[in-house]
């Protein structure tokens, strides 16, 4: 039967980077541990068709869904927190809606009319914002972007309307804000919230709900004035404090009784949340008292967003293995220029990730080599199984020009090449193996002493592959190929055996890590860390 699907939607005012997308996952781990099931999109009003293109600098990491949509990064807290996966239909962008109505206008589906924002951009996020309409309870809707951007106006416009059409009990506004705490006054600000409020409503949107981002708790009598200045109920006032991690907001906000409250405005029945397993989560992360440090050698290392989905896996696997993992980042630049024995020399672990292009590439390349002469654990995500196979082609096998054609074109011996041809891999047109793919894993290997299973799927976001005409003469010089994607015969997972933990995946086995089910391949690489600090390896 098709569902009431009720919304709730989330927007942001004062200032980005607040935690907005953090704060609708809380919510929808929160409404479904009241037994409702959800939908989670996020709707960014920027021009681009795709984060893809997007520089890590620009925008944070890319998050790849299990279908292939190259996404906001907010998809992936949203995985992480909630039981859900995210689709292509979960990340709409103003680049996509457009796109969409381009094309329409040039089939003529127009019928001759004149293509306006309203009612034709609004009408096309309606739909996309719609996308899971009647498959489930409650769609939550995260507004991207801050309050006042003019790009925002059609998505806010379009959320109003919803508003109206489906009727007061059936759609939740949350507003997220920032309550500044100015030391030299002792005071906490409501100015900015009130502010964004304002903006809000002069648009045509009442917030049920404020969530005030500060560094404490709000006294009541802030909530009061916000509530006042508002037109909000003072009950309704959350607070959104400081947290030590992420995974404590849905208690927190539990605490508040938000889950609670939005339940009763959209008319639907409290039911005893059980929220023990973040409560068992949280008392494992805040009993962690052993620190273990992975060196982490890559070329986006300043900017911490663009590698969040594998920041978070880290610290899953710690949490995993009881110890808190602390992450040191060299430039892989550095590398070269330093030398590794003063970079790398007291490593414990070396991970080197995803990346693109050419910069750092050397560097990488060295501090792989450092890792397997030295036996210290390794692990190799994408762009780091690439430069191991490198490594490995030059070092060991004596292919002394080895290289990947994305960095050489000229080089005899590429080890890693463009494949665009390979049918059931490749979608037409396409270059980028994007989405998740099964992998088939040898026994014994690192890989399926971590995994425990023969098959497994994980996600991709390449363009280069391990060149099939090398694997007859890398075996035989010891490397092991571990996991294939038997389709194709694709490598899909190397490893070392004359070394304690040595792999590379092809693939981005962040991207599947939650706190509930940290990543197998993370949980073993943090315990080969922990078993070399301790002298054990
Ligand atoms: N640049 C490499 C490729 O395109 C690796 C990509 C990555 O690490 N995601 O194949």
């Amino acid at each position: 039967m098709e569902k009431k699907t009720k919304f709730i939607f989330v927007t942001g005012g004062v200032l980005s980077s607040l935690g907005k997308g953090v704060a609708a996952a809380s919510i929808g781990a929160l409404m479904e541990s009241h037994g409702l099931s959800i939908s989670m999109q996020k709707i960014d009003p920027y021009l681009n068709v795709d984060p893809g293109t997007m520089s890590p600098f620009q925008h944070g990491e890319v998050f790849v869904t299990e279908d292939g949509a190259e996404t906001d990064l907010d998809l992936g807290h949203y995985e992480r927190f909630t039981s859900i996966q995210t689709t292509r239909d979960s990340n709409y962008t103003a680049g996509k809606i457009y796109w969409s109505i381009i094309n329409k206008e040039r089939r003529g589906d127009y019928l001759g009319k004149t293509v306006q924002v309203i009612p034709h951009v609004t009408d096309e996020i309606k739909a996309a914002i719609r996308k899971f309409y009647g498959k489930v309870d409650i769609s939550i809707v995260e507004i991207g972007g801050t309050v006042g951007d003019i790009e925002s106006l059609p998505f806010l416009e379009a959320i109003r309307q919803i508003g109206l059409e489906e009727g007061p009990s059936n759609v939740v506004y949350v507003h997220l804000t920032l309550v500044p705490f100015i030391p030299t006054s002792g005071e906490l600000k409501t100015k900015p919230t009130q502010h964004s409020v304002r903006e809000l409503r002069a648009i045509g949107i009442q917030p049920d709900f404020i969530l005030c981002r500060s560094d404490r708790d709000l006294p009541q009598e802030i909530k009061a004035k916000i509530a006042l200045f508002s037109n909000v109920r003072e009950e309704n006032v959350i607070s959104a404090r400081d947290v030590k991690t992420i995974y404590e907001i849905p208690l927190n906000f539990h605490r508040e009784g938000l889950d609670e409250k939005i339940l009763d405005k959209l008319n639907l029945p409290r039911n005893k949340p059980d929220l023990s397993k973040w409560e068992d989560f949280i008392n494992r992360v805040n009993s962690l008292d052993e620190e273990v440090e992975i060196t982490m050698v890559g070329k986006y290392v300043k900017l911490k967003d663009s590698y969040k989905s594998l920041n978070e896996a880290l610290f899953h696997a710690g949490v995993a293995n009881g110890v808190k993992v602390k992450q040191r980042w060299v430039e892989a630049e550095d590398v070269l220029e330093q030398g590794p024995e003063k970079l790398l020399g007291n490593s414990l672990a070396i991970l080197v990730p995803g990346g693109f292009g050419e910069r750092g590439i050397e560097g990488m390349i060295r501090a792989v080599q450092f890792a397997r002469e030295r036996k210290i654990p390794y692990f190799g995500i994408c762009l780091g199984m690439q430069v191991a196979t490198i490594e490995f082609a030059r070092n060991v096998a004596g292919l002394k020009k080895a290289n990947s054609e994305e960095f050489d074109e000229a080089s005899p011996h590429k080890v890693l090449v463009l494949l665009p041809n390979l049918r059931g891999v490749y979608q037409m047109g396409g270059t980028m193996r994007l989405g998740a793919y099964k992998c088939q894993i040898k026994n014994p290997s690192f890989a399926y002493e971590a995994y425990g299973r023969n098959v497994i799927y994980e996600r991709h976001r390449h363009r280069y592959e391990f060149n099939p005409e090398y694997e007859d003469l890398l075996q035989e010089k010891g490397l092991k190929i571990t996991g294939l994607h038997p389709e194709s015969g694709l490598v899909e997972i190397i490893e070392n055996h004359d070394h304690p933990w040595f792999l590379g995946c092809q693939f981005h086995p962040e991207f599947k890590s939650t706190p509930f089910s940290p990543h197998p391949l993370f949980v073993a690489f943090v315990r080969a860390a922990l078993r070399r600090k301790r002298g054990e390896i």
